[in-house]
């Protein structure tokens, strides 16, 4: 920063084991000091700028996009992580600007579809080294946006790219260096990609908390037999009486992400005294993650996520919808496998050149990062362009939109 410009260091008061402009690991390609803001606050705004963060508006969380405009995006549920991770950042004196760049990067791999999709692209690929979003996400900001004339990708800091990598198999870290060291190795990531990663559980929890009983493919009875739900339902029941059923389950769910954040902020809050870091390298080298629920919490944060998974991911409906999400993805794969001059002039040209560095795989690499990087309503116009089947039919999913 020139300090000219910019007189007030907003990372002054950070703990020491927060992650700091000063101490990163730098970028890939070297760039003159940011003027007048940090390191990580320019990471945050090249993402905020990228194409693939406009894209995610029309990505499907659980409710494929065109359902209903209440339901959560991919976008609003980014919001809303970003939003969580810095409060909880904010409290325990940690890099909030790291946090939220890291929450809104975090989703930028994610295919069109939801989970539905990431699993037909990942089947898709499976000849050719596999599809994982978390990869993904790092390869967009690393390789695929092209906004900068002297790099590929978004050239981000290190502890930004090692925050978008929240999962890597064993099989590709190598490929990846140092970002993916720590799952060849072990270790921790920061702290602030520890709490954004479960910030993001806490988002989308609480949210699929609502949207599911919006649907109206989950009921309360059914959350009730659930601690984190049972409890403040209770609890606004006893103190407001008989309220709007809407109403009452945003105060609920309000509630619960009260008791989620409190309860992550003051265990980690332990944790770290505990371990009393000086150097967020001393938190990184720490056996387990210092960021973490109580076991009481976390075993209530199971059981919701299982019951979830049980009766909103696998419901019929849902499943019926995905299923047609599927077999669009893998049509649209083996597609423009087979016929690789109806990709995009540019995509195509890369398609052919990668053919013949790489083979096939490099071919596959290059329809997969095109599939990944397509919006719910694209690939769906495209399935119609190319007469393949698969597509999910506009009304076909919870109906009950309230
Ligand atoms: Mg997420």
């Amino acid at each position: 920063m020139d300090p000219d410009i910019f007189v007030f260091d907003p990372e002054a008061a950070l703990a020491p084991y927060a992650s700091r402009s000063g101490i990163s690991r730098g970028r890939i390609h070297p760039e003159p000091p940011p003027r007048y803001r940090t390191e990580v606050q320019r990471d945050r705004d090249r993402i905020v700028h990228s194409g693939a963060f406009r894209r995610l508006e029309y990505k499907t969380q659980v409710f494929v996009n065109h359902v209903g405009d209440m339901y959560r995006t991919r976008l609003t549920h980014t919001l809303e992580v970003a939003q969580i991770a810095r409060g909880i950042a904010r409290a325990l004196r940690l890099n909030e600007d790291l946090a939220e760049a890291i929450a809104l990067a975090h989703d930028l791999g994610h295919t069109p579809f939801g989970h539905a999709g990431q699993e037909a692209l990942d089947a898709s690929m499976r000849p050719h080294g596999g599809f994982e979003h978390n990869r993904q996400s790092l390869r967009v900001v690393d390789a695929l946006e092209a906004r900068y004339a002297e790099f590929d990708g978004l050239n981000l800091c290190f502890e930004t790219r090692e925050g978008i990598l929240k999962h890597c198999a064993r099989a590709h870290a190598r490929a990846l260096g140092a970002v993916a060291a720590r799952f060849l190795d072990g270790g921790q990531p920061s702290l602030e990609a520890q709490l954004t990663n479960l910030a993001d559980e806490i988002a989308y929890n609480n949210h699929d908390v609502d949207d599911g009983l919006r649907s109206g493919l989950i009921t309360i009875d059914q959350l009730r037999g659930l601690d984190l739900f049972a409890a403040p339902y209770q609890e606004v029941a006893l103190r407001y009486g008989t309220l709007p059923e809407r109403r009452h389950v945003a105060e609920t769910v309000r509630r619960m992400i009260d008791a989620e954040v409190g309860d992550l902020i003051a265990t980690s809050r332990d944790h770290i005294a505990r371990a009393a870091p000086c150097h967020p390298d001393e938190a990184r080298a720490a056996r387990t993650p210092l960021i973490a629920f109580s076991a009481a919490m976390a075993a209530k944060n199971l059981a919701l996520k299982r019951f979830l998974y049980r009766a909103l991911y696998r419901h019929p409906q849902v499943k019926a919808m995905n299923e047609e999400a599927q077999k669009l993805i893998a049509a649209l794969f083996a597609h423009f496998m087979a016929h690789p001059d109806d990709l995009p002039a540019a995509t195509a040209q890369k398609a052919r050149n990668l053919l013949d560095l790489e083979g096939i795989d490099g071919q596959a690499r290059t329809v997969a990062d095109h599939i990944a990087g397509m919006t719910d309503r694209y690939a769906i116009a495209q399935g119609e362009r190319l007469g393949l089947s698969g597509i999910p039919v506009v009304g076909r999913g919870p109906a009950q939109v309230r």
